[in-house]
Parts: structure tokens; C-alpha cells; sequence
């Protein structure tokens, strides 16, 4: 059932099956002439139940609701064309709508991941049960593209958009100044660590991210309504304790490294992740893939930073201490 957080305000819970996330914040803010909801799900029947049943007890008429999504990941975005309306409005960042829109599958991510080094027979498993690829949308509705400082004003609520790249490349929060709220997506989140993958050369995500952090740090926040699990309103105290979080990975990082140079899946397997089981070998394929996704965005930082050299002469892309 929806929490009324304040006046006007819910947050409803959307339960992600066989997902470690457990499950979605999907926040509702209701308006005399508009409603608006902030993230919506899997694009699957669990979500969309639960979401049905949250909106009739809120009589909730989605022909005079909006929708706002953080940011491109299917949790979050996959719902969306089950739910939007001839007259609903879907609000996007940039970024991750020309991600969307030049999409042509995950064949790239798999040429990349394989080159660090992730075995193909798992690769094709991982590829199966990607919850992007089983519970993403299946096609892209018309966005409305919002940038930084954009306003969004529902009910008693004027919201600003504040582009934080790094969990995505064009992940957005919503900042309520006048009442200290920070509706912070996969950005900020109190009681897991957002996950920073970096599949491609391109980016630095992991430098975009420590970015955005320091950008939102400022900001004057009592209450963090995060994208995941519970509220909380220790916001500098949990910035700084992200940071302190990616500086001890880079250590952890580099003192693998030191014991001889190696391919990110295999920086991996020899991190330490929060999962229970006995061995990498145990771990499930999907989570493997993001924790190599993790390891390359921490192995790229050090390497832009010159901490560490890649070697290219092999067929899989390896990483070494430079000596
Ligand atoms: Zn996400």
C-alpha cells in the first residue's frame, strides 16, 4: 500500500522478483490537475500488479498522470509503456534516450565483455536473463527530454532536475528545494552501494559518478527518497561514505593487481562482493556480469588516472601496475 511520506506525496513499493534489489521506490505525487510518478518497474506482471493496486487505492486516473524515470535501467523504465496514456507525458533525460533510441542490442556489451576477459558460455547465459533484455520495454514511447535545472512543478511540489551521470549516463535526481527533498534515483541510496559498471571505452563512469556526488553535495537535503530500499536523511554523512566506498575499491584494486597483472573478469572473481556465497564460481551468472561491469569501471578509472597500464597485445585486455 502506498506511505504518504507528506502532503500529496507516496511512496510505493514495486517488488523486483529475483532481483538482489528486492524491490522499487516508485513515488507518486498527486496534483489538483496532474499527477505525476517517479520510476515504475519491471516491465512485468508482479510490477504492473502491484502498481495497479496502489493507484486504485490512491484513485489515481493515469489519462491525468505524467511520468518522470531516473534513468534508463529496466527497474526503473520498464513499465512505463504498460502504464502511460494518449495524454500522459513521459519526462527523460537526454543521455540515456539516445542510448534507448540507438539501441541494437546487447552484442557490443557481450564483443566488450568477452575481450575482458568474461567466458563466452557464461556470456550466453548472462545474455538470457538479463533483466534489461527479459523485463525492459519493448519499445520506446515518445519522451519529453528534460535537462539540469529543468522544472517540474506537480501539486505543492516544484521539482529540479539535476543530471547525475555515473549509475547511468544521464541518470537524473529531482531536487525539492523549498522542502530539502532529494529524490535521488539510483544516485544516492542508503543501505546499498549503486552499482557503476563501465561496458565501454568511451566513458569513465566511475569518474562521472564521484562527480555527481560532489555536485548534488552542496544541495541542502533533510530527506533522501532514494530508488531502492528505505528512506534516510544522513545525505553528506552517506556521500562521503559512497566516496570513502569506490577509494578503498581502487586499493582493493590495485593490491590484486599487484600480485600479477590480470582481465577484469578475473579482478573480479578476486573482489570482495556482498553475496552470499561460498565462491565466485557459485555466484549467479547476472551478478557476476555486474561485478565485471563494476571491476571495468574501477580498472578505467585507474587507468585514466595513470595508476595502472592496460596491455592490449593479448587477445583478452589485461591490467597491470605500471612498475
Ligand atoms: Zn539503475
Amino acid at each position: 500500500m502506498p506511505e504518504e511520506i507528506l502532503p500529496g506525496f507516496y511512496r510505493l513499493e514495486i517488488p523486483l522478483p529475483d532481483s538482489p534489489l528486492k524491490s522499487l521506490n516508485s513515488y507518486i505525487i498527486t496534483g489538483s490537475t496532474r499527477n505525476l510518478i517517479i520510476d515504475t518497474g519491471f516491465n512485468r506482471e508482479e510490477c504492473l500488479a502491484a502498481m495497479q493496486k496502489g493507484l486504485r487505492s490512491l484513485n489515481i486516473d493515469l489519462t491525468c498522470t505524467d511520468f518522470f524515470i531516473t534513468h534508463l535501467h529496466a527497474d526503473h523504465f520498464g513499465l512505463v509503456e504498460k502504464l502511460k496514456t494518449p495524454t500522459s507525458t513521459i519526462y527523460f533525460n537526454r543521455p540515456d534516450a539516445e542510448i534507448l533510441d540507438g539501441w541494437d542490442g546487447f552484442e557490443h556489451m557481450f564483443t566488450y565483455a568477452a575481450e575482458n576477459g568474461f567466458p563466452e558460455t557464461e556470456l550466453r547465459n548472462a545474455f538470457k536473463q538479463h533483466p534489461g533484455k527479459k523485463f525492459g520495454t519493448q519499445w520506446v514511447p515518445e519522451l519529453k527530454i528534460l535537462q539540469d535545472g529543468d522544472l517540474l512543478e506537480v501539486g505543492d511540489y516544484k521539482l529540479t532536475c539535476i543530471e547525475t551521470p555515473g549509475h547511468s549516463l544521464g541518470h537524473t535526481c529531482l531536487y525539492e528545494a523549498d522542502k530539502r527533498l532529494l529524490i535521488s534515483g539510483d544516485h544516492i541510496l542508503g543501505d546499498i552501494t549503486p552499482n557503476i559498471q563501465g561496458w565501454s571505452d568511451q566513458q569513465d563512469m566511475l569518474k562521472f559518478y564521484l562527480n555527481s556526488l560532489d555536485k548534488v553535495y552542496p544541495l541542502v537535503v533533510d530527506l533522501v527518497l532514494p530508488g531502492h530500499r528505505s528512506m534516510f536523511t544522513n545525505f553528506r554523512e552517506r556521500i562521503d561514505e559512497l566516496k570513502h566506498h569506490h577509494m578503498a575499491r581502487l586499493d582493493e584494486i590495485l593490491s590484486i593487481l599487484d600480485q600479477g597483472s590480470r582481465h577484469a573478469y578475473g579482478v573480479a572473481s578476486k573482489m570482495h562482493w556482498d553475496i552470499k556465497c561460498d565462491s565466485w564460481e557459485q555466484f549467479p551468472v547476472p551478478q557476476k556480469w555486474f561485478a565485471t561491469g563494476e571491476a571495468i569501471a574501477h580498472l578505467r578509472y585507474l587507468e585514466e588516472t595513470h595508476q595502472i597500464l592496460r596491455n592490449e597485445s593479448v587477445p583478452q585486455t589485461t591490467y597491470s601496475l605500471i612498475a
